[in-house]
């Protein structure tokens, strides 16, 4: 089996562990590895590739700055950590960045941010609009608001919820292990790297074994749990050993990694998901220019829509209907009913003064529809 070639995807996820990038003894970044990495991801940008950053390091870094002792820390001590380290990891990222001429730019997100429709079509407009402005976003959880029962707790799979929302076609987790072994490592001399998993069995799963080292939390579980996510969602991920210089570009040269590759690819697992697993909560009927645009690629804007019906909210799904009837395409609308109602028929450049508030320029997005021809 043939592992694809770094340079063929076009928006990348990075995710980096904290035991990477945290110098336990001098409670700071290790800047060397930080500056080679960077390099690797400025190769990347400079290629024209879209990267987005998901890195741990902030409890670690804040913990060491706070001079806590080992091992797990109270729920409010970890918040705290996470408040004090976050700033000095995201200076870190865009200090090292700058030196390249990119911009970052910090988000911040909880469970619900990418979980909730409404808002993940939130993080999700921002991502692609740093994306599309060329800055890099710099992602983590918001681990200082968010409590124990909502939040992933471990940045491998807050990374392939973050790639799914980006429609990312590649997701690189680099870890302190070179990939999935047949057995756990650590307890088997005989164990073997496996460099391609086309599917993710409960065989796989049984290999993963248990949990990591004490500073990143995510194990091999939850690294498998991250390639589900990822590659049901179009997403090839690679997890690869992070602790060398440039291991972005040891993966490029065919240095020892795990692949999990992915049948599909994200718009048109997009496409399915939108059609497919979502129950409509409403119909959108369109003009016939609205009509023609559509079938164009275009978005929907409030100016082609002559009817709305349907209790929905912002986010869910609705279907897109001609004059006659006929079912167009679906998709996740910007408005809730009563904000759509008021906007059908107005001009984007009118938004404003209908709602009081400024809003998003299309009733449904382009990347978020799937038209029946599609
Ligand atoms: N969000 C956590 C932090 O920045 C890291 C979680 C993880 O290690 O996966 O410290």
């Amino acid at each position: 089996m043939r592992v694809p070639d770094l340079h063929s995807f076009r928006r990348i996820v990075v995710k980096v562990g904290s035991s990477l990038l945290v110098d336990r003894a001098k409670g700071a970044l290790k800047g060397d590895w930080l500056t080679a990495l960077v390099d690797d991801i400025a190769g990347l940008h400079g290629r024209g590739a879209d990267v987005v950053v998901v890195s741990s390091g902030a409890i670690a870094l804040g913990r060491t700055m706070l001079a806590f002792p080992k091992g797990p820390l109270k729920l409010e001590d970890s918040q705290a950590a996470a408040a004090i380290g976050q700033i000095g990891l995201a200076r870190g990222w865009a200090e090292t960045l700058s030196a390249h001429a990119i911009t970052a730019g910090q988000i911040l997100v909880t469970l619900g941010d990418t979980e909730e429709r409404r808002r993940y079509l939130n993080a999700r407009a921002t991502i692609g609009r740093l994306l599309a402005l060329r800055a890099v976003p710099v992602v983590n959880e918001n681990d200082t608001v968010a409590t124990s029962e909502i939040r992933y707790g471990d940045n491998d799979r807050l990374a392939a919820r973050v790639a799914t929302m980006a429609s990312a076609d590649l997701l690189i987790l680099l870890s302190d292990i070179e990939g999935l072994y047949t057995t756990p490592p650590k307890d088997d001399p005989d164990a073997r790297l496996i460099p391609v998993v086309e599917r993710i069995t409960p065989a796989i799963e049984a290999m993963a074994g248990g949990a990591g080292s004490e500073l990143s939390r995510g194990g091999m579980r939850t690294k498998i749990e991250a390639g589900r996510i990822a590659t049901t969602s179009g997403t090839h991920m690679v997890i690869a050993d992070g602790r060398v210089p440039h291991p972005i570009r040891r993966i490029a040269e065919g240095g020892p990694c795990t692949w999990f590759l992915t049948p599909s690819n994200p718009v048109a697992a997009r496409k399915i998901w939108i059609t497919g697993s979502l129950e409509p909560k409403g119909t959108l009927t369109v003009d016939a220019g609205a009509a023609r645009a559509l079938g164009q690629g275009k978005s929907l804007l409030p100016a082609g829509v002559t009817r709305v019906e349907g209790q929905f909210s912002r986010g869910d799904c609705v279907v897109i209907r001609d004059e006659a009837g006929a079912e167009l395409g679906r998709g996740l609308v910007a408005y809730d009913a009563l904000d759509a109602e008021r906007l059908r028929g107005r001009r984007s450049a009118d938004i404003e003064s209908v709602l009081g508030a400024p809003g998003r320029a299309e009733m449904i997005h382009r990347d978020d529809m799937a038209l029946a021809g599609d």
